[in-house]
């Protein structure tokens, strides 16, 4: 068998090595290491395959959090309205503009932000909300950009997990995930849906203003070289992951498929075992599976992980700590949260590997593993 990892970006790259190879080397040719037509090319191929009016590409998905914030207009001390149970980027960038992150519970099924606790947080001062579509599985975007327009609330997507995901609205439209609020936000960090062997990132907008607007941010502030309208930042994406990217575009829709063939064979693996709870997919979404994510139930999660390890098999807790009881929010009264669902379920996930590589024998002595340690 096969050594098994997290994420398997090796085995990957050798099936598309030639094509990857040729795009890097047209760089290097070209000496075009920053700008130039590859990254333009793919920004168009990425507008297309989103079905966005506008792409501005960026140098990773924070700083694509961090400019769509600044693009907004906000005040310090506004609030911005995010899940606690997610990856610390999204409510970093809350803090380090000198907003104020207020956090509130997910829905214990889908891990996403809970539309009820959205609407309870609101206050005067609130200006903006960031849904994260955590693991994959989309926030219930429909719900969201209803009480947005209900309190004149702006609406950032935190796609950097949800790469490809497609949302169903209620009339029946597709859209995919990180074109449906105000802006959108995604990141190419390798082990990502879309990863880049580097950083990388991007952000959505179907807004002509405020795509000028994230353009410029992400340039200096300036539409024309050596004259700067607005306090920016310098975050853009090389040339070389730009190539790598255009590549792996195309075959994104077939990386998602296989991400959902490993997570059907876990699924059924795990169908009705009393202890562990399985991904569940909201009929609104399909789910592109960046983690596979279970929730234990009486089991020891951590002596199941350190089990896993002794048989070779890495499994991660995403998230150990959420954003409420990280101490560099305390001064945002971290610790003073009541976020029951979200504690809870930081007590009981653990994610088992998921990508485009896994085999059946892979995924069937993983199986196995976990089950026997469950059941012993
Ligand atoms: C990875 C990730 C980010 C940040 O992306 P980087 O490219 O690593 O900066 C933001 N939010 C979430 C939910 C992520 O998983």
């Amino acid at each position: 068998m096969k050594p098994i990892q997290m994420v398997d970006t090796k085995t990957q790259y050798l099936k598309i090595k030639e094509e990857v190879d040729k795009g890097i080397q047209e760089v290097l040719d070209s000496a075009m290491y920053i700008g130039g037509q590859k990254v333009n090319d793919f920004a168009t191929a990425l507008n297309n395959y989103h079905g966005s009016s506008y792409t501005i590409t960026c140098g990773n998905g924070t700083d694509a959090l961090q400019i769509a914030l600044m693009a907004l207009g906000l005040q310090p001390g506004d609030e911005v309205i995010t899940p606690s149970f997610t990856y610390i980027a999204t409510t970093e960038v809350v803090a380090l503009l000198q907003l104020k992150p207020v956090f509130v519970e997910v829905d214990p099924k889908t891990f996403c932000i809970n539309p009820d606790a959205i609407r309870k947080a609101i206050t005067p001062k609130t200006k903006a909300i960031v849904p994260v579509h955590l693991y994959g599985h989309a926030a219930p975007m429909e719900e969201i950009m209803q009480i947005a327009e209900e309190h004149n609330l702006f609406v950032v997507e935190d796609n950097a997990q949800g790469i490809g995901c497609n949302y169903t609205f209620k009339n029946g439209t597709v859209k995919k995930t990180a074109t449906i609020g105000h802006i959108g936000c995604t990141s190419f960090y390798p082990s990502k849906n879309l990863g880049a062997y580097g950083d990388g990132g991007a952000i959505f907008t179907n807004d002509a203003a405020l795509a000028e607007k994230l353009k410029m941010i992400a340039n200096h502030g300036q539409k024309v070289r050596y004259y700067h309208d607005l306090v920016g930042c310098n975050s853009r994406l090389d040339a070389i992951q730009a190539a790598v990217l255009q590549v792996k575009l195309k075959h994104l829709d077939t990386y998602i498929h296989a991400r959902q063939n490993a997570a059907n064979f876990y699924n059924k693996a795990f169908a009705n075992h009393p202890k562990i709870t399985t991904p569940y997919v909201a009929s609104y979404c399909s789910h592109v599976y960046h983690q596979y994510t279970l929730i234990l139930d009486g089991v020891n999660r951590d002596a199941l992980h350190t089990y896993l390890a002794e048989k070779k098999i890495p499994s991660m807790i995403y998230y150990p700590v959420p954003a409420h009881r990280q101490k560099v929010f305390e001064t945002f009264g971290a610790g003073e949260y009541h976020l029951e669902i979200t504690d809870w379920l930081t007590e009981r996930v653990i994610s088992l590997p998921m990508h485009t590589e896994l085999d059946e024998e892979q995924l069937n002595y993983i199986t196995t593993e976990v089950s026997n340690f469950i059941n012993q």
